[in-house]
């Protein structure tokens, strides 16, 4: 089923999602079990798998010279989404990036989807590359997301790349797009920010989620602010819970989001490692009591390989 429709047919309860991402290569497709089946009694419809590019690594070479390589060090996306399918029963939204796909590359990737009766995906551009100081697409791949979902759009249409290939299949893919309620870090202001996420929309993606952030307010404004701009698609909340001091410089750099004073002195004043993992799980229930409260379309968990923390959370929550 689309998850769209899971929305619609929920009427205004809260649904709950999780994110997973695959194991690093060599790693077995039991740790995404692990992560997961202590959190299937929550009943997620949909559960994400995201998408990773390859990254760049510097190898020394016996003459001593470094040779550049490039690594994938998160690949199966696909395999697990449809592994997630077979033991659960659930629908699986593979996240699909721009970055290292060229457009017949996206083409096949959803053909494979479609096969699989993988119907839901979120499309994304994807980061730089380590050592690269902008995002750049593989050649004849897209520069920007709203371009993905174009392309998702043209085989919902029936239309391939190939102009010989007439009365192509439809598919039938239901697109989900980021949003940022902070600002992507890279837009020039919010506004403009605004405007590219209402392109991906009106370009056919059919709900946005969000970026995490860690003051509520942040996100009904967005939502506010959407509405306003005519985006009307149903905004899914993402939400990650901070669990260790590291995280309170981490978080803001790498997600590009500010952590409300409140948060960062309730983990930094807590004396042990539980209890500033405690401080941020009980921020994290509040958040989402609220957000549930205020009648958010779904709650969608970053996992990140921690299903002890998100269960503590979910379970007080539900
Ligand atoms: P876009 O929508 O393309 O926007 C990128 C920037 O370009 C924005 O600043 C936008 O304003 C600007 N822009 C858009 N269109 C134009 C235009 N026509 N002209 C000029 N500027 C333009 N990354 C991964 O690698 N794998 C994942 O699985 C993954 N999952 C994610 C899930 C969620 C919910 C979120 C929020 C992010 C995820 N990311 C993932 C990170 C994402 O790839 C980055 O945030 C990336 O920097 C932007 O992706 P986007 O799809 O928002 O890009």
């Amino acid at each position: 089923m689309k998850v769209t429709e899971y929305f619609e047919k929920a009427k205004g309860k809260t649904l709950i999602s999780f994110e997973v991402l695959p194991p690093l290569k060599g790693g077995s497709m039991q740790a995404i079990f692990d992560t997961l089946d202590p959190l299937m009694e929550f009943k997620p419809p949909f559960i994400d798998v995201t998408y990773h590019r390859e990254e760049f690594l510097y190898k020394k070479r016996d003459s001593g010279y470094y040779e550049k390589v490039a690594i994938r060090k998160r690949p199966g996306t696909v395999g697990i989404c449809a592994a997630i399918v077979h033991r659960y029963g659930v629908d699986a939204v593979p996240h699909l990036i721009c970055g290292g796909f060229t457009r017949e590359d996206t083409e096949n990737a959803l053909i494979d989807l479609n096969f699989l009766n993988i119907n839901n995906v979120l499309a994304i551009r994807g980061d730089a590359r380590q050592f690269e100081g902008k995002f750049v697409p593989e050649e004849g791949g897209h520069n920007y997301a709203i371009d993905l979902v174009k392309q998702i759009v043209e085989m919902n249409n029936g239309r391939y790349l190939d102009p010989n290939i007439e009365n192509g299949l439809r598919t039938d893919f239901c697109i989900g797009v980021a949003g940022y309620p902070e600002k992507h870090f890279e837009s020039p202001n919010r506004d403009f920010d605004l405007t590219a996420t209402k392109a991906k929309i009106d370009a056919g993606a059919n709900y946005i989620v969000t970026q995490m952030f860690f003051d509520n307010q942040k996100y009904f404004d967005y939502v506010d602010r959407c509405r306003q701009a005519g985006i009307n698609v149903p905004i899914v909340p993402g939400l990650k819970p901070i669990t260790k001091l590291h995280q309170l410089n981490s978080i803001p750099r790498i997600f590009h989001v500010d952590l409300p004073d409140e948060l960062v002195k309730g983990v930094s004043n807590a004396k042990t490692a539980e209890a500033r993992t405690q401080a941020g799980i009980e921020w994290c229930i509040q958040q989402s009591r609220e957000l549930k409260e205020r009648g958010a379309p779904c709650l969608h968990y970053y996992t990140m390989g921690d299903s002890d923390t998100i269960r503590k959370i979910v379970e007080t929550v539900y």
